[in-house]
Protein backbone atom coordinates (compact mmCIF):
# COMPACT_ATOMS: atom_id res chain seq x y z
CA UNK A 1 0.00 0.00 0.00
CA UNK A 2 1.48 3.61 -1.01
CA UNK A 3 1.50 6.69 1.45
CA UNK A 4 -1.76 8.37 -0.80
CA UNK A 5 -3.91 5.20 -0.14
CA UNK A 6 -3.26 5.35 3.43
CA UNK A 7 -3.55 8.94 3.74
CA UNK A 8 -7.41 8.62 1.49
CA UNK A 9 -8.39 5.93 3.68
CA UNK A 10 -7.65 7.38 7.29
CA UNK A 11 -8.95 11.31 5.85
CA UNK A 12 -12.33 9.33 4.97
CA UNK A 13 -12.34 7.80 8.62
CA UNK A 14 -11.51 11.46 10.17
CA UNK A 15 -14.30 12.70 8.00
CA UNK A 16 -16.82 10.32 9.59
CA UNK A 17 -15.66 11.05 12.86
CA UNK A 18 -16.04 14.08 12.67
CA UNK A 19 -19.37 14.15 11.59
CA UNK A 20 -20.34 12.30 14.51
CA UNK A 21 -19.26 14.89 16.69
CA UNK A 22 -20.91 17.92 14.66
CA UNK A 23 -23.88 15.64 15.42
CA UNK A 24 -23.69 15.20 19.12
CA UNK A 25 -22.74 19.07 19.74
CA UNK A 26 -25.97 20.19 19.62
CA UNK A 27 -26.55 17.79 22.45
CA UNK A 28 -23.33 19.42 24.74
CA UNK A 29 -24.45 22.49 27.02
CA UNK A 30 -24.15 25.84 25.67
CA UNK A 31 -20.33 26.72 27.81
CA UNK A 32 -18.70 23.63 26.16
CA UNK A 33 -20.23 23.92 22.66
CA UNK A 34 -17.36 26.20 21.38
CA UNK A 35 -14.54 24.12 22.23
CA UNK A 36 -16.40 21.15 20.59
CA UNK A 37 -16.72 23.63 17.76
CA UNK A 38 -13.04 24.42 17.70
CA UNK A 39 -12.13 20.37 17.77
CA UNK A 40 -14.60 19.62 14.97
CA UNK A 41 -13.00 22.13 12.73
CA UNK A 42 -9.70 21.03 13.78
CA UNK A 43 -10.46 17.17 12.80
CA UNK A 44 -12.24 18.61 9.44
CA UNK A 45 -8.58 20.48 8.58
CA UNK A 46 -6.56 18.03 9.44
CA UNK A 47 -8.90 15.47 7.33
CA UNK A 48 -8.18 18.14 4.49
CA UNK A 49 -4.85 17.67 4.65
CA UNK A 50 -5.07 14.30 4.15
CA UNK A 51 -7.19 14.54 1.29
CA UNK A 52 -5.03 16.82 -0.19
CA UNK A 53 -2.21 14.28 -0.09
CA UNK A 54 -4.26 11.17 -1.37
CA UNK A 55 -5.66 13.33 -4.29
CA UNK A 56 -3.23 16.47 -5.01
CA UNK A 57 -1.22 14.67 -7.49
CA UNK A 58 -3.40 16.27 -10.06
CA UNK A 59 -2.28 19.76 -8.80
CA UNK A 60 0.93 21.48 -8.90
CA UNK A 61 3.02 20.28 -6.16
CA UNK A 62 3.39 23.58 -4.08
CA UNK A 63 -0.04 23.91 -4.10
CA UNK A 64 -0.76 20.73 -2.72
CA UNK A 65 2.03 20.71 -0.13
CA UNK A 66 0.72 24.14 0.89
CA UNK A 67 -2.85 23.07 0.74
CA UNK A 68 -1.86 19.64 2.77
CA UNK A 69 0.87 21.39 5.13
CA UNK A 70 -1.57 24.42 5.53
CA UNK A 71 -4.92 22.30 6.66
CA UNK A 72 -2.55 20.71 8.90
CA UNK A 73 -1.21 23.23 10.91
CA UNK A 74 -4.25 25.04 10.88
CA UNK A 75 -6.32 22.22 12.06
CA UNK A 76 -3.61 21.86 15.20
CA UNK A 77 -4.33 25.73 16.05
CA UNK A 78 -7.81 25.04 15.70
CA UNK A 79 -7.22 22.13 18.32
CA UNK A 80 -5.09 24.46 20.62
CA UNK A 81 -8.11 26.58 20.60
CA UNK A 82 -10.34 24.06 21.67
CA UNK A 83 -8.28 23.30 24.89
CA UNK A 84 -8.19 26.76 25.32
CA UNK A 85 -12.03 26.94 24.94
CA UNK A 86 -12.37 24.45 27.35
CA UNK A 87 -10.22 26.09 29.75
CA UNK A 88 -11.97 29.13 29.51
CA UNK A 89 -8.28 30.94 28.12
CA UNK A 90 -8.83 33.92 25.87
CA UNK A 91 -7.38 33.21 22.47
CA UNK A 92 -3.76 35.07 21.84
CA UNK A 93 -3.60 38.14 19.48
CA UNK A 94 -0.79 36.02 17.57
CA UNK A 95 -2.82 33.14 17.70
CA UNK A 96 -2.61 32.31 14.40
CA UNK A 97 1.24 33.44 13.90
CA UNK A 98 2.56 29.83 13.60
CA UNK A 99 0.41 28.45 11.31
CA UNK A 100 0.55 31.46 8.94
CA UNK A 101 3.95 31.39 9.11
CA UNK A 102 4.48 27.57 8.47
CA UNK A 103 2.29 27.24 5.72
CA UNK A 104 4.03 30.48 4.23
CA UNK A 105 7.27 28.67 4.10
CA UNK A 106 5.85 26.04 2.87
CA UNK A 107 4.80 27.51 0.06
CA UNK A 108 8.33 29.66 -0.57
CA UNK A 109 10.65 26.35 0.23
CA UNK A 110 8.41 24.36 -2.16
CA UNK A 111 8.08 26.61 -5.00
CA UNK A 112 10.49 29.77 -4.98
CA UNK A 113 13.29 27.69 -3.24
CA UNK A 114 13.00 23.82 -3.17
CA UNK A 115 14.15 22.88 0.00
CA UNK A 116 12.90 20.04 2.01
CA UNK A 117 14.91 20.08 4.84
CA UNK A 118 13.53 23.66 5.69
CA UNK A 119 10.11 22.72 5.22
CA UNK A 120 9.98 20.14 7.51
CA UNK A 121 11.87 21.88 10.48
CA UNK A 122 9.51 25.29 9.97
CA UNK A 123 6.13 22.97 9.80
CA UNK A 124 7.57 20.87 12.69
CA UNK A 125 8.40 23.59 14.74
CA UNK A 126 4.84 25.01 14.53
CA UNK A 127 3.17 22.39 15.01
CA UNK A 128 5.44 21.38 18.42
CA UNK A 129 5.06 25.11 19.44
CA UNK A 130 0.98 24.24 19.52
CA UNK A 131 1.17 21.08 20.80
CA UNK A 132 3.40 22.45 23.80
CA UNK A 133 0.11 24.81 24.20
CA UNK A 134 -2.36 22.23 24.48
CA UNK A 135 -0.33 19.75 27.07
CA UNK A 136 0.45 23.13 29.05
CA UNK A 137 -3.13 24.20 29.37
CA UNK A 138 -3.79 20.07 29.99
CA UNK A 139 -1.80 19.86 32.82
CA UNK A 140 -2.16 22.73 34.31
CA UNK A 141 -6.04 22.12 33.78
CA UNK A 142 -5.07 18.68 35.55
CA UNK A 143 -4.53 20.31 39.32
CA UNK A 144 -8.33 20.66 39.47
CA UNK A 145 -9.41 18.10 37.24
CA UNK A 146 -7.74 14.96 37.94
CA UNK A 147 -9.95 12.86 35.01
CA UNK A 148 -7.99 9.94 33.02
CA UNK A 149 -9.63 11.50 29.49
CA UNK A 150 -7.86 14.40 30.51
CA UNK A 151 -4.25 12.62 30.75
CA UNK A 152 -5.06 10.21 27.81
CA UNK A 153 -5.70 13.71 25.52
CA UNK A 154 -2.71 15.41 27.24
CA UNK A 155 -0.56 12.63 26.08
CA UNK A 156 -1.98 11.90 23.27
CA UNK A 157 -0.34 15.52 22.17
CA UNK A 158 3.40 14.08 24.14
CA UNK A 159 2.99 11.12 21.54
CA UNK A 160 2.52 13.58 18.34
CA UNK A 161 5.45 15.67 19.58
CA UNK A 162 8.07 13.04 20.39
CA UNK A 163 6.83 11.70 16.73
CA UNK A 164 7.29 15.06 15.08
CA UNK A 165 10.38 15.57 16.30
CA UNK A 166 11.67 12.25 16.09
CA UNK A 167 10.55 12.66 12.18
CA UNK A 168 12.86 15.73 11.28
CA UNK A 169 15.84 13.66 13.26
CA UNK A 170 15.52 10.76 10.89
CA UNK A 171 14.86 12.26 7.26
CA UNK A 172 17.10 15.23 7.98
CA UNK A 173 19.60 11.91 9.21
CA UNK A 174 18.96 10.23 5.98
CA UNK A 175 20.05 13.52 4.06
CA UNK A 176 16.81 13.66 1.87
CA UNK A 177 16.86 15.53 -2.14
CA UNK A 178 15.21 18.79 -2.10
CA UNK A 179 12.27 17.57 -3.48
CA UNK A 180 11.51 14.41 -1.20
CA UNK A 181 7.75 13.72 -1.38
CA UNK A 182 6.19 12.69 1.70
CA UNK A 183 3.26 11.36 0.29
CA UNK A 184 4.72 8.53 -1.25
CA UNK A 185 5.67 4.91 -0.03
CA UNK A 186 9.30 5.28 -0.69
CA UNK A 187 9.94 5.60 3.14
CA UNK A 188 8.69 3.60 6.38
CA UNK A 189 8.15 7.12 7.74
CA UNK A 190 6.15 8.17 5.02
CA UNK A 191 3.66 5.71 5.62
CA UNK A 192 3.46 5.87 9.45
CA UNK A 193 2.81 9.49 9.07
CA UNK A 194 -0.78 9.19 8.00
CA UNK A 195 -1.59 6.45 10.52
CA UNK A 196 -0.11 9.22 13.49
CA UNK A 197 -1.95 11.56 12.12
CA UNK A 198 -5.01 9.84 13.21
CA UNK A 199 -4.63 10.08 16.26
CA UNK A 200 -6.02 13.66 17.31
CA UNK A 201 -8.74 13.70 14.50
CA UNK A 202 -9.89 10.58 15.23
CA UNK A 203 -8.62 8.62 19.48
CA UNK A 204 -8.74 12.23 20.19
CA UNK A 205 -11.73 12.78 19.21
CA UNK A 206 -13.47 10.27 21.61
CA UNK A 207 -10.88 11.19 24.36
CA UNK A 208 -12.24 14.66 23.75
CA UNK A 209 -15.88 13.52 24.09
CA UNK A 210 -14.95 12.11 27.26
CA UNK A 211 -13.15 14.64 28.69
CA UNK A 212 -16.72 16.53 28.24
CA UNK A 213 -18.61 14.15 29.98
CA UNK A 214 -16.34 14.05 32.74
CA UNK A 215 -16.74 18.33 32.98
CA UNK A 216 -20.02 17.88 33.16
CA UNK A 217 -20.25 15.01 36.05
CA UNK A 218 -17.80 17.18 38.32
CA UNK A 219 -20.15 19.93 37.57
CA UNK A 220 -23.29 18.26 38.85
CA UNK A 221 -21.35 16.72 41.44
CA UNK A 222 -20.63 20.39 42.16
CA UNK A 223 -23.69 21.94 41.91
CA UNK A 224 -25.18 19.11 44.44
CA UNK A 225 -22.96 20.13 46.97
CA UNK A 226 -22.73 23.93 46.83
CA UNK A 227 -25.33 26.07 48.40
CA UNK A 228 -26.58 28.22 45.64
CA UNK A 229 -26.49 31.52 47.55
CA UNK A 230 -23.93 31.78 49.15
CA UNK A 231 -21.41 29.33 47.32
CA UNK A 232 -20.62 27.62 50.12
CA UNK A 233 -20.65 23.64 50.66
CA UNK A 234 -24.34 22.93 51.43
CA UNK A 235 -25.09 20.36 54.43
CA UNK A 236 -25.11 17.09 51.91
CA UNK A 237 -21.03 18.20 51.41
CA UNK A 238 -21.05 19.10 55.34
CA UNK A 239 -21.68 15.78 55.86
CA UNK A 240 -18.84 14.72 53.78
CA UNK A 241 -15.97 16.76 55.52
CA UNK A 242 -17.48 16.26 58.80
CA UNK A 243 -17.20 12.55 58.55
CA UNK A 244 -14.05 12.73 56.43
CA UNK A 245 -12.39 15.10 59.17
CA UNK A 246 -14.17 12.80 61.80
CA UNK A 247 -12.03 9.73 60.75
CA UNK A 248 -8.84 11.71 61.31
CA UNK A 249 -9.63 12.57 64.67
CA UNK A 250 -10.59 9.50 65.79
CA UNK A 251 -7.20 7.93 64.46
CA UNK A 252 -5.19 10.73 66.09
CA UNK A 253 -4.02 12.46 63.19
CA UNK A 254 -5.78 15.73 64.05
CA UNK A 255 -8.05 17.54 66.25
CA UNK A 256 -11.26 18.49 64.84
CA UNK A 257 -13.78 21.19 66.55
CA UNK A 258 -17.08 22.23 64.84
CA UNK A 259 -18.52 25.64 65.00
CA UNK A 260 -22.58 26.13 64.60
CA UNK A 261 -23.22 29.67 63.91
CA UNK A 262 -26.94 31.12 63.98
CA UNK A 263 -27.67 34.58 62.51
CA UNK A 264 -29.30 36.40 65.40
CA UNK A 265 -33.26 37.59 64.86
CA UNK A 266 -32.99 37.11 61.40
CA UNK A 267 -36.92 36.28 60.77
CA UNK A 268 -36.82 40.30 62.16
CA UNK A 269 -34.04 41.07 59.17
CA UNK A 270 -36.34 39.35 56.41
CA UNK A 271 -39.30 41.02 57.89
CA UNK A 272 -38.16 44.41 58.27
CA UNK A 273 -35.46 44.86 55.40
CA UNK A 274 -36.79 42.24 52.80
CA UNK A 275 -36.05 39.04 52.00
CA UNK A 276 -33.63 40.41 49.44
CA UNK A 277 -31.81 42.49 51.93
CA UNK A 278 -31.92 38.77 54.14
CA UNK A 279 -30.18 37.26 51.17
CA UNK A 280 -26.99 39.89 51.06
CA UNK A 281 -26.96 39.30 55.19
CA UNK A 282 -26.28 35.45 54.18
CA UNK A 283 -23.76 36.36 51.63
CA UNK A 284 -22.24 39.10 53.79
CA UNK A 285 -22.02 36.27 56.69
CA UNK A 286 -20.60 33.50 54.30
CA UNK A 287 -17.77 36.13 52.93
CA UNK A 288 -16.78 36.76 56.40
CA UNK A 289 -16.84 33.50 57.67
CA UNK A 290 -14.60 32.37 54.53
CA UNK A 291 -12.44 35.69 54.97
CA UNK A 292 -11.97 35.02 58.59
CA UNK A 293 -11.18 31.51 58.37
CA UNK A 294 -7.92 29.50 57.57
CA UNK A 295 -8.20 27.80 53.99
CA UNK A 296 -7.92 24.31 55.17
CA UNK A 297 -11.32 24.82 57.15
CA UNK A 298 -14.50 24.60 55.80
CA UNK A 299 -17.55 26.87 55.94
CA UNK A 300 -20.58 25.46 55.19
CA UNK A 301 -24.10 26.82 55.10
CA UNK A 302 -26.10 23.62 56.76
CA UNK A 303 -29.48 25.74 56.19
CA UNK A 304 -31.19 28.56 56.21
CA UNK A 305 -29.27 31.29 58.47
CA UNK A 306 -27.33 28.62 60.20
CA UNK A 307 -23.38 28.41 58.95
CA UNK A 308 -21.32 25.34 60.00
CA UNK A 309 -17.11 25.98 60.40
CA UNK A 310 -15.38 22.33 60.98
CA UNK A 311 -11.53 23.19 61.95
CA UNK A 312 -8.77 20.83 62.15
CA UNK A 313 -5.74 21.02 64.33
CA UNK A 314 -6.86 23.91 66.69
CA UNK A 315 -7.87 22.82 70.01
CA UNK A 316 -10.58 24.81 71.98
CA UNK A 317 -9.22 27.55 73.22
CA UNK A 318 -8.06 28.51 69.75
CA UNK A 319 -11.63 27.49 68.25
CA UNK A 320 -13.53 29.49 70.76
CA UNK A 321 -10.91 32.44 69.83
CA UNK A 322 -11.45 32.46 66.04
CA UNK A 323 -15.03 31.89 66.06
CA UNK A 324 -15.72 35.04 68.74
CA UNK A 325 -13.07 37.29 65.93
CA UNK A 326 -16.29 36.01 63.53
CA UNK A 327 -18.79 37.20 65.77
CA UNK A 328 -16.74 40.44 66.26
CA UNK A 329 -16.68 40.72 62.57
CA UNK A 330 -20.09 40.47 61.99
CA UNK A 331 -21.29 42.40 64.75
CA UNK A 332 -19.12 45.42 63.52
CA UNK A 333 -19.51 45.40 59.33
CA UNK A 334 -22.79 46.42 57.63
CA UNK A 335 -24.26 44.06 55.80
CA UNK A 336 -26.03 45.83 52.98
CA UNK A 337 -23.40 48.69 51.18
CA UNK A 338 -26.51 50.38 50.30
CA UNK A 339 -28.12 51.02 53.68
CA UNK A 340 -25.37 52.25 55.94
CA UNK A 341 -25.94 51.66 59.89
CA UNK A 342 -27.52 47.87 59.91
CA UNK A 343 -25.86 45.26 61.19
CA UNK A 344 -26.69 41.56 62.48
CA UNK A 345 -25.59 40.09 64.82
CA UNK A 346 -24.11 36.07 65.66
CA UNK A 347 -24.25 33.27 68.33
CA UNK A 348 -22.78 30.30 68.08
CA UNK A 349 -22.03 27.04 69.61
CA UNK A 350 -18.34 25.18 69.88
CA UNK A 351 -17.87 21.08 70.73
CA UNK A 352 -14.70 19.35 69.87
CA UNK A 353 -13.74 15.38 69.27
CA UNK A 354 -13.95 13.55 72.62
CA UNK A 355 -12.51 10.34 72.94
CA UNK A 356 -16.15 7.84 72.59
CA UNK A 357 -17.57 9.73 69.85
CA UNK A 358 -19.05 7.20 67.78
CA UNK A 359 -19.90 10.05 64.33
CA UNK A 360 -19.69 13.68 63.53
CA UNK A 361 -23.06 13.67 64.21
CA UNK A 362 -22.06 13.39 67.82
CA UNK A 363 -20.20 16.56 67.48
CA UNK A 364 -22.45 18.77 65.94
CA UNK A 365 -24.93 17.64 68.09
CA UNK A 366 -23.36 19.14 71.02
CA UNK A 367 -22.08 22.63 69.02
CA UNK A 368 -26.07 23.07 68.23
CA UNK A 369 -26.34 22.20 72.16
CA UNK A 370 -24.12 25.33 73.01
CA UNK A 371 -25.42 27.06 70.75
CA UNK A 372 -28.60 26.46 71.96
CA UNK A 373 -27.07 28.05 75.39
CA UNK A 374 -25.76 30.73 73.65
CA UNK A 375 -29.07 31.92 72.12
CA UNK A 376 -30.97 31.52 75.91
CA UNK A 377 -27.80 34.13 76.92
CA UNK A 378 -29.19 36.16 75.32
CA UNK A 379 -27.54 35.54 71.83
CA UNK A 380 -24.53 37.33 69.97
CA UNK A 381 -22.21 35.22 72.12
CA UNK A 382 -20.30 32.26 71.67
CA UNK A 383 -20.48 28.85 74.07
CA UNK A 384 -17.96 26.17 74.62
CA UNK A 385 -20.29 22.56 74.96
CA UNK A 386 -19.57 21.47 78.20
CA UNK A 387 -20.80 18.33 80.20
CA UNK A 388 -21.81 20.46 83.21
CA UNK A 389 -23.79 22.84 81.61
CA UNK A 390 -25.41 20.32 79.61
CA UNK A 391 -26.61 18.18 82.24
CA UNK A 392 -27.79 21.70 83.98
CA UNK A 393 -29.55 22.38 81.12
CA UNK A 394 -31.47 18.88 80.72
CA UNK A 395 -32.38 19.18 84.40
CA UNK A 396 -33.95 22.73 83.82
CA UNK A 397 -35.91 21.39 81.13
CA UNK A 398 -37.36 18.07 82.90
P1 LIG B 1 -32.99 33.28 66.46
O1 LIG B 1 -32.26 34.45 66.97
O2 LIG B 1 -33.63 32.48 67.56
O3 LIG B 1 -32.16 32.41 65.60
O4 LIG B 1 -34.20 33.82 65.60
P2 LIG B 1 -34.35 33.83 64.04
O5 LIG B 1 -35.40 34.81 63.66
O6 LIG B 1 -33.03 34.02 63.42
O7 LIG B 1 -34.80 32.33 63.75
P3 LIG B 1 -36.03 31.73 63.02
O8 LIG B 1 -35.72 30.25 62.87
O9 LIG B 1 -37.32 32.10 63.70
O10 LIG B 1 -36.02 32.39 61.60
C1 LIG B 1 -35.16 32.04 60.60
C2 LIG B 1 -35.55 32.81 59.36
O11 LIG B 1 -34.59 32.62 58.32
C3 LIG B 1 -36.87 32.39 58.80
C4 LIG B 1 -36.63 32.22 57.31
O12 LIG B 1 -37.58 32.90 56.55
C5 LIG B 1 -35.28 32.84 57.12
N1 LIG B 1 -34.55 32.25 56.02
C6 LIG B 1 -34.17 30.97 55.85
N2 LIG B 1 -33.52 30.80 54.69
C7 LIG B 1 -33.46 32.03 54.08
C8 LIG B 1 -32.93 32.52 52.85
O13 LIG B 1 -32.33 31.78 52.06
N3 LIG B 1 -33.05 33.84 52.60
C9 LIG B 1 -33.68 34.68 53.45
N4 LIG B 1 -33.77 35.96 53.14
N5 LIG B 1 -34.22 34.25 54.61
C10 LIG B 1 -34.12 32.95 54.92
MG1 LIG C 1 -31.49 32.61 63.77
MG1 LIG D 1 -31.81 29.01 62.79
Amino acid sequence: MDAGTVFATVSLTMLVNGIVLGLILRDLPAELRPSAIYWLIGTLLIALGCTAFAFGESLPRPVMLTAANGFFVFGLTAYLRSVQEFHGVRPKPMALAPAVIATACVLIFSSVYQNFGIRLVVVSLGWAWLMVGCVRLLIIGAREDKSLSRKMLAALFIILFIYSVVRVVVYLSQNPAADFAVETGANWLNLLSPIVMTLLPIVGTTTFVLMCGDYLRRKLERTASTDFLTGLPNRRALVDYGSEMFVRARGGIAELAVAVLDIDYFKTVNDTYGHGAGDLALIHVARLLRAETRKNDVVARSGGEEFVVLMGGLDERETIATIERLRLAVEETDFDPKAEGISITLSAGVASYRTGDASFDDILKRADNALYRAKTLGRNRVELWHAAASSLERQTLH
